[in-house]
């Protein structure tokens, strides 16, 4: 099998995996118990939220883990919008655990337009703010085409009108350095899964002047804002997957390599394909294509039927089939967006997954 939809989950990387199934029997403690198991459990924790910490150049004491992408983001909205006349300023190209939240919440809120490469209009989020405005909320990276937005520039924004700035960055932390300046963000989500750690944890980094509201009550763990059990042998297999995302002299380079492969064969092959994903300011693993006269959906199936997993649209919504909200905010033709197949591979996948998917992809020209 030639897996290929690294930004919907990623494979457990077996380093990670290793050393979370010697800890899940080793630190089984509860970390919040007075007695060795429990003290022992409580160290792996709070080392796994340092060395998350110094990724995301913030304290420790910043990290808060949570179960995932979506609860951090569910979580990060939640505190930012204190009023139920409270109002929300997100880009319109926000995965649905941002734009559900408001919608279902019943929270005001208005969309950034984006421009034909995905990237959002930022001259106009001044004219979106009202008097109620309290935070804008904005992707670092899409989950649909892999572009990346300009944080520092919204965050001036944000911070000029004291508003509060949150980035969903689950497509960006473990794909790409988070180089950004303590505080300049003051709330980012990620998601262990996304970087070869298994699934159910992620974390939300928070200024912690601007953190008021728990969102799970009960023990008090997380210093009182989220509280349940901590999964401390989980903690650590995401802090270790952080790191090894990013050793070697950061894995993306080699990822991006792929994508240029990609990119280069299909033009070769196939004069006629469309590549969605722009060329430059986009995280290294994420290919949406289109191929003009071919339903994505029918591209999936042929492909899945030749061992090679892709997504159309999102991962979310695909089962759905609902037509992606991202490549209709960029304008894209209808056809285009019907047309489109999302191509994403990670530091596990090889030259040779790149030369499968393209000869799987000209024979698909050929037969549909
Ligand atoms: N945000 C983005 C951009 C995503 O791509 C996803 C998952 O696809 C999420 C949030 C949700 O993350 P999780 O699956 O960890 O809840």
């Amino acid at each position: 099998m030639v897996y290929a939809d690294t930004a919907a989950t990623t494979k457990v990387d077996p380093v990670v995996a290793e050393y979370y199934t010697k800890n899940l029997i080793s630190f089984f403690g509860n970390p919040a118990s007075q007695h060795e198991a429990g003290m022992s459990a409580y160290k792996l924790l709070e080392d796994a939220r340092k060395n998350i910490a110094e990724f995301m150049n913030c304290h420790a004491d910043c990290v808060f883990f949570t179960s995932g992408g979506t609860e951090s983001n569910n979580w990060a909205l939640y505190n930012a919008l204190p009023k139920r006349d409270s109002h929300a300023i997100v880009s319109s190209i926000e995965h649905p655990s941002v734009i559900s939240f408001l919608e279902s919440n019943g929270f005001d809120y208005s969309l950034i337009p984006v421009d034909s490469r995905g990237v959002c209009a930022v001259e106009e989020i001044k004219k979106l703010i009202k008097p109620t405005t309290s935070v804008i909320s904005v992707m670092a990276a899409n989950n649909e085409t892999g572009v990346l937005q300009p944080i520092s520039h919204i965050s001036e924004i944000a911070h000029e009108h004291n508003l509060i700035f949150h980035s969903d960055a689950v497509q960006y932390v473990g794909h790409i350095p988070w180089n950004f300046k303590s505080g300049e963000v003051d709330f980012v989500s990620f998601s262990g899964h996304k970087f070869n750690c298994p699934k159910g944890i992620g974390a939300l980094v928070a200024n912690t002047d601007k953190l008021k509201t728990p969102y799970i009550f009960g023990g008090g763990q997380e210093r009182g804002f989220r509280s349940g059990t901590q999964n401390a042998p989980l903690a650590a297999a995401m802090a270790l997957a952080l790191e090894q995302s990013q050793k070697d002299d950061f894995s993306d380079m080699y990822v991006s390599s792929l994508k240029n492969h990609l990119r280069n064969d299909l033009l070769e092959n196939i004069p006629d394909v469309k590549i969605i994903t722009p060329e430059t300011d986009c995280v290294p693993g994420i290919l949406n294509i289109a191929l003009p006269g071919i339903k994505g959906e029918s591209l999936r199936i042929f492909l899945n039927m030749r061992g090679i997993c892709v997504s159309t649209g999102s991962a979310c919504s695909s089962g759905k089939h609902e037509q992606s909200q991202t490549l209709i905010a960029m304008e894209l033709d209808n056809d285009t967006v019907e047309e489109s197949i999302r191509i994403s591979f990670d530091r596990f996948n090889s030259e040779n997954d790149i030369t499968i998917i393209v000869n799987a992809l000209k024979e698909a020209v050929k037969l549909l």
